[in-house]
């Protein structure tokens, strides 16, 4: 299978090539040939699996039909959770429309307005937003959606955790009827569905590319139990003992995420650290010096957590569990993207027990343990028990 194939033209055919892409990942030969047909589309992917492109080298492909654009009105809208997913699919459409003349743009709330309302006086083929700033502009009347082709939702779980279904709403409303819509998400979860009721045609396509398929990117899996008061030695033992040149290292909070930055740093390791409460300006510095490789440990809470692609990243850390199993699978999903291998470490307590069971048994096995005999542990944490079946009696 060949992106040719799919029925993607030259000019995109020249663009992949040249970001070294051999071949098409499995939702890609899904998802490529439905969006060209024009069908609405329902598709459980996470990132990591190629999806981006996915969505939008079809996208592409249909829009580069020479319509003139009209001002303020956009042919293609891409919702995301947050402004770094908007950043990075915005980048990546730049990158697949090098040869094309379509225009693209990324907008995103915690910035001016201003310039954002300038650059869609003369129209933008395809806007990726979150869905506030969204809203704000349509308000402003800075904004018409009377000539949209194409709704992508991305990255809708995540969405409606970060509690955008109103905005959704909203936006869904103002859009015009006759309209092809694309949802993609991790999970589908009920609420997923609910918003598919209302977003998507009855007669979409729905895919599935499931986490634990060959498709997937190999990530290797593997924790050290620890007491809670030892976290942060053993943290830095591994990444001196092992040599780690680089580590996304998810803490739950922003308090937590400061004071490991000092405690690394008093053992010698420099690290940043990025949540909510820096500015929008120093997330995308210090996210952008990760990339480059000028950082080599980020540590970062939830926000950073879906969507972020971090080129050749090959290893993330839990340093906290999340609560979430989704979450679990979204961070390991920062790694081992696209075929490359990459490592996924948790460190976990006694009390993180009931997040362990619950990733294990989401996973459906155990996940191996690494012991360091520096680190002995006094609370030991229990082996979860996967499907466990009550015993009959005979
Ligand atoms: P995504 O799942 O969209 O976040 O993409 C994950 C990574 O895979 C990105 O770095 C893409 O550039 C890369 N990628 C997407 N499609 C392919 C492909 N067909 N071959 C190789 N890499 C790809």
């Amino acid at each position: 299978m060949t992106f040719a194939t799919l029925g993607l033209s030259e000019p995109l055919l020249k663009a992949v090539a040249e970001l070294g892409y051999k071949k098409p990942t499995p939702i890609q030969i899904k998802a490529i040939p439905a969006v060209l047909s024009g069908k609405d589309l329902i598709a459980a992917a996470q990132t990591g699996t190629g999806k981006t492109a996915s969505f939008v080298l079809p996208l592409l492909e249909k829009l580069n039909d020479e319509k003139t654009l009209r001002g303020k009105r956009i042919r293609g809208l891409i919702l995301t959770p947050t402004r770094e997913l908007a950043i990075q699919v915005e980048a990546s459409i730049a990158q697949y429309a090098k040869y094309l003349e379509l225009s693209s743009m990324a907008m995103y709330g915690g910035t001016e307005i201003e310039p954002q309302k300038q650059r869609l006086i003369w129209g933008i083929d395809i806007l990726v937003a979150t869905p506030g700033r969204l809203l704000d502009m349509a308000h402003q009347r800075a904004l018409h959606f009377d000539e949209l082709e194409v709704l992508v939702l991305d990255e809708a779980d995540r969405m409606l955790d970060m509690g955008f279904i109103d905005d959704i709403n909203k936006i869904i409303e103002r859009l015009p009827q006759e309209r092809q819509n694309l949802l993609f998400s991790a999970t589908i979860s009920d609420d997923v569905r609910g918003l598919a009721k209302r977003a998507i045609h009855k007669n979409a396509r729905e895919i599935s590319i499931r986490f634990d398929s060959a498709s997937e990117p190999k990530i290797d899996q593997w924790l050290v139990t620890t007491d809670k008061t030892n976290k942060s030695a053993l943290l830095s033992h591994l990444i001196t003992e092992l040599r780690w040149q680089q580590a996304l290292i998810f803490i739950e909070t922003k308090h937590g995420a400061a004071k490991l930055v000092s405690q690394l740093e008093k053992r010698g390791i420099k690290a940043e650290s990025i949540h909510s409460g820096r500015t929008q300006e120093i997330r995308e510095r210090i996210l952008n010096d990760f990339k480059a490789g000028k950082i080599n440990y980020l540590v970062s809470t939830g926000i950073a957590a879906r969507g972020i692609d971090i080129g050749d990243l090959s290893r993330v850390v839990n340093y906290d569990l999340p609560a979430k199993v989704e979450d679990y699978i979204h961070r390991i999903g920062r790694t081992g993207r696209a075929g490359e291998s990459g490592e996924a470490i948790s460190l976990v307590s006694k009390d993180n027990f009931r997040e362990l069971c619950a990733i294990e048994s989401r996973l459906g096995h155990i996940i191996p343990r690494k012991d360091f005999v520096e680190f002995p542990v006094k609370k030991t944490v229990p082996i979860s028990i996967l499907n466990f079946k009550p015993k009959h009696r005979s």
